[in-house]
């Protein structure tokens, strides 16, 4: 396979991690597939307890997986011994915490003059004037000589980020950054890493606020331990996690060659589909013999059976655009329907938005009728 580009930074392969506990063995993590690239802008967002923190332990090394790989910068983060660990952690990678973990007997100057330090990064003359800069950047110039118990919840998160910048390392990573501070700080701090995404840094944040995630380019979700599919958790937000889960889990891939039809009226019995990769355009077609363009598709975006039902005036159909093939996730009819018998929240959130789209917006509501066509 040739190596893609847009996954060089991270990579990790068929990650599982299992707690052994004393209630039995427990799956954290369950065989993860992911990978990042240079200077993307990622959130990993998920439920208290649904292994955002176990999952970024694997890339930063602070835990190991049971089993699968994983490397960063064609680094075997796992086959490392503890301190070439330590080593090529301190070198490459910045870590920020939910409680800032500053040492309190040292001021926030010394705090950020350590990792450099640690590392003999920079010499030793030039580390003072390099942490005050690095201060300066997250506004903490006039505070340098300050204990973290002198400062806020805010200015000590701002400190912790220059600590983590010391040694200019390309991937940041922060676990629940703002999880502990209001959102005026908050708001600084993600303020701040946009600028650094900008500066060319790679970052990942976990974070359990959605809100928060929306400020980044990419959001990875984790439910119950599994990645839900990125392309389903964008068609379909107003799912719940763990039904965004059930359909990652029931979709299967298919491919489209350039204007082919993927569904039409006259078979209602589609399912579902995302696309991935590739434009789908949605054509209405009208009693009259006409027929128009209505939407295109693009990557993330969803239609469903439901969309299809027949209406008085029109009927709709799906092909792939002329230029370009299609890559999509398809849920069969049956496991759609079936999925659909088991959440009526699921149903009735995708019934009322098939209900608004591809100017379906005059269809009249026919309850009865479609529940005895439905048995
Ligand atoms: P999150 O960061 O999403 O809140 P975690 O990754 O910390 O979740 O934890 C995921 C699950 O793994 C939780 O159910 C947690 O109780 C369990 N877990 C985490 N660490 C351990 C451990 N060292 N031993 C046993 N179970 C653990
Ligand atoms: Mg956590």
């Amino acid at each position: 396979m040739p190596l893609d580009l847009s996954c060089a930074l991270i990579q990790i392969q068929n990650v599982s991690k299992i707690f052994k506990t004393q209630a039995g063995d427990f799956t954290a993590l369950k065989d993860i597939n992911l990978c990042f690239g240079q200077g993307e802008y990622v959130s990993i967002i998920g439920k208290s307890g649904s292994g955002k923190s176990t999952l970024i332990n694997m890339i930063t090394g602070i835990d190991h997986p049971t089993i699968g790989e994983v490397r960063v910068a064609e680094h075997d983060v796992h086959h490392m011994n503890e301190s070439q660990l330590a080593e090529w952690r301190g070198r490459n990678l910045g870590i920020v915490f939910q409680f800032f973990q500053l040492l309190p007997m040292l001021s926030i100057l010394e705090n950020t003059i350590l990792p450099m330090d640690f590392c003999n990064q920079y010499p030793p003359a030039e580390r003072e004037s390099r942490a005050r800069a690095l201060l300066d950047l997250v506004g903490l110039g006039v505070e340098a000589e300050k204990l973290p118990a002198a400062l806020s919840g805010g200015q000590q998160q701002l400190a912790a980020i220059a600590r983590a910048l010391a040694n200019d390392p390309p991937l940041i990573v922060a676990d629940e950054p703002t999880g502990n501070l209001d959102s005026r700080s908050a708001a600084r701090i993600l303020d701040l890493f946009d600028e650094l995404v900008v500066q060319g840094k790679t970052i990942i944040i976990v974070t359990h606020d959605s809100s928060l995630a929306k400020r980044t380019a990419r959001r990875v979700l984790i439910s119950d331990g599994m990645l839900i599919d990125e392309n389903i958790a964008h068609a379909l937000p107003m799912l719940s996690h763990p039904q965004m889960l059930r359909l990652s889990h029931l979709a299967v891939a298919r491919s489209f060659q350039p204007g082919a039809t993927l569904a039409k009226h006259d078979n209602g019995k589609v399912g579902l589909f995302v696309v991935a990769q590739g434009h789908v355009e949605a054509v209405r077609h009208y009693r009259s013999g006409e027929s128009e363009l209505v939407e295109r598709l693009g990557p993330g975006a969803y239609f469903s059976e439901l969309e299809l039902e027949q209406d008085e005036r029109s009927t709709l159909s799906f092909r792939s655009a002329a230029e370009e093939s299609v890559e999509a996730l398809w849920v069969s009819h049956e496991a759609f329907y079936h999925f659909l018998g088991e959440s009526h929240a699921a149903e009735s959130a995708l019934r009322q938005a098939a209900g608004e789209r591809f100017g379906h917006v005059h269809r009249p509501a026919q309850p009865r009728k479609s529940f005895w066509w439905r048995r």
